[in-house]
């Protein structure tokens, strides 16, 4: 029997049902008088207060949240904690934004202090912004990934990371090689791999950043650690694409890069897939790898608009997550992230509904990462990790859920409207993390 533990109140939502098969608005739970109880790091029950009170029993502490909405902590498939410092950089495209923002600032996390310090204001900064997990890429210095984790473990927050492998076009001062790059994962993975809430990401950084036998390096170590994660970008840009071609001959195209290194398959996330040939959409549904979509990253470095009604709705469908692709993204909000979600859609006559946005933001985004029975919603069994989301955080957003009718209206004004003065506190295995 659970610890008394403690229970939220406030207008509980929670996922029934894909909204991607079903109608949206029937794929979503919602109370308006509902609450969680937590204990023992995990959520014992969901639904109405009265059952949900009843059930704790008298000696559950209580919190009463109000109107806000109690919502699973958002997760963000796709971020690089090193390149807060290159967010809100001017004027380029994806190489030369490499080569100008990202290897300079990349190169100063050799410090393990300053690699500290940049992980744990990335952190705190998630969960300002309500974001409780995300698939992150550090640099290519191990101990990037030791200051990384030692600061998720921490904050008790479920996160998943691993050293980026890069041993060819890359600055000197970046790059590893194949052996080092392999023994140095190794280790990281022996160190971190499920101690505690954290998670081994397998990350060579792209394709052109590696050599074949780095890739085949990757490839064993996920043959090794299969219940690892891998993740790398693809398709994101179209000079990117020509230069694949031109370093990997062989390939039928940038995907089949990754496929004959053994990296494709569930627990494989690659971030953009902007520009995807036919081959390569039904090779990623077939395989069950996943995509990190990452709308400001790819609006901000004029990378194209991402086809998610055709990925997601194929027959078989991709497993798509929202990402917010910091530093190339311009935000850590999830819901500046969906709104730009919802822009890119409507280009292509798409309207995104809210609660699918959310869903690509929760339960997608934990589905990409294999960890959606964990985390990305609120059910018995889950972990505790949610999020208090005021409703009317700025005038702006007071006066249009004023005149909402459904509780679509409401989310739908936090995903245009929001940001992150809409998080009113933030839990995580059940204990406070964040209060605004
Ligand atoms: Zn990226």
């Amino acid at each position: 029997m659970a610890a008394p533990g403690v229970v939220l109140k406030g207008q509980t939502i929670r996922f029934v049902a894909d909204p991607f098969a079903v109608p949206p608005d029937d794929a979503l739970a919602h109370e308006a008088k509902g609450a969680v109880w937590m204990a023992a790091g995990r959520i014992q029950a969901v639904g109405p207060a009265a059952e949900v009170l009843a059930a704790a029993g008298p000696d559950a502490e209580v919190v009463d949240h109000g109107d806000a909405i109690l919502a699973p902590g958002f997760v963000d498939c796709h971020v690089h904690y090193p390149q807060l410092a290159a967010i809100a950089s001017y004027g380029t495209q994806l190489l030369e934004w490499l080569e100008t923002y990202t290897f300079p600032a990349e190169r100063r996390f050799e410090d393990p202090v300053h690699a500290r310090a940049g992980a744990e204001f990335f952190l705190d900064e998630c969960l300002r912004n309500g974001t409780t997990t995300a698939c992150v890429y550090p640099t290519s210095h191990p101990g990037s990934v030791d200051s990384f984790f030692e600061a998720a473990t921490a904050r008790g927050m479920r996160m998943a990371c691993g050293k980026v492998l890069m041993d060819r076009n890359a600055p000197s001062f970046l790059r590893d090689d194949a052996q080092s790059g392999y023994d140095d994962s190794k280790a990281l993975i022996a160190r971190w791999h499920g101690a505690g809430r954290n998670v081994y990401a397998i990350t060579p950084r792209f394709a052109p950043t590696s050599t074949e036998a780095q890739m085949a390096a990757a490839g064993a170590l996920w043959r090794e650690h299969p219940d690892a994660l891998v993740q790398s970008h693809l398709s994101e840009n179209t000079d990117e694409i020509a230069w694949v071609r031109d370093l990997f001959p062989d390939a039928a195209d940038y995907f089949d890069v990754y496929e004959r290194f053994g990296l494709a398959g569930p627990g494989a996330i690659y971030g953009h897939g902007v520009h995807l040939t036919p081959r390569e959409r039904a090779a990623i549904a077939e395989t069950g790898t996943a995509i990190a979509h990452c709308p400001t990253s790819n609006l901000f470095i004029g990378s194209g608009l991402f086809d998610l009604k055709g990925l997601r709705t194929a027959a078989p469908a991709v497993e798509v997550g929202l990402a917010t692709d910091v530093g190339g993204g311009t935000s850590l909000s999830m819901f500046k992230t969906m709104r730009a979600a919802y822009e890119v859609a409507q280009l292509s006559g798409f309207n995104l509904h809210p609660v699918q946005a959310w869903h690509l933001a929760t339960v997608g985004a934990a589905r990409a990462m294999r960890m959606a029975d964990r985390v990305g919603d609120l059910a018995p069994g889950m972990e505790a990790d949610v999020v208090a989301i005021d409703p009317a955080s700025t005038p702006m957003i007071a006066q249009r859920v004023a005149a909402a009718e459904s509780i679509r209206d409401v989310l739908f004004a936090q995903i245009v409207l929001g940001d992150d003065r809409a998080i009113a506190a933030a839990y995580v295995g059940g204990e406070r993390a964040y209060t605004r």
